[in-house]
């Protein structure tokens, strides 16, 4: 009994370990792919790193905290029919307008 369950916490660990793993990576490409954008930005644009970062705190405080974060913004309501839009749906589900989405929207 006490084995079976230990196997079993231990697949979940492995499990969880595993699925750590995989994010790690994940966000190691995307800064990755970040480096590689920013200096073709930098360089292209012929701007300075204290350009580009200027640029991402004045991102970072468009919710009004400087935070290192976008906070998600309140549910809009549809501009057709002043219902509440759900998140990540491109029409709105009671009148099925469509709805303009931020390319960076999450
Ligand atoms: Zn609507």
């Amino acid at each position: 009994m006490f084995n079976s369950l230990n196997t079993g916490a231990g697949q979940i660990a492995r499990s969880a370990k595993a699925e750590n793993d995989i994010q790690q990576q994940e966000i190691e490409r995307l800064l990755m792919i970040t480096e590689a954008l920013w200096e073709f930005i930098k360089e292209g644009m012929n701007l300075t790193d204290e350009q580009l970062m200027d640029k991402i705190n004045e991102i970072d405080l468009r919710d009004g905290d400087q935070d290192g974060k976008v906070a998600k913004k309140p549910i809009e309501n549809c501009t057709q029919c002043d219902r509440p839009l759900l998140r990540n749906k491109p029409f709105c589900l009671y009148c099925g307008a469509t709805v303009d989405r931020s390319a960076f929207e999450r």
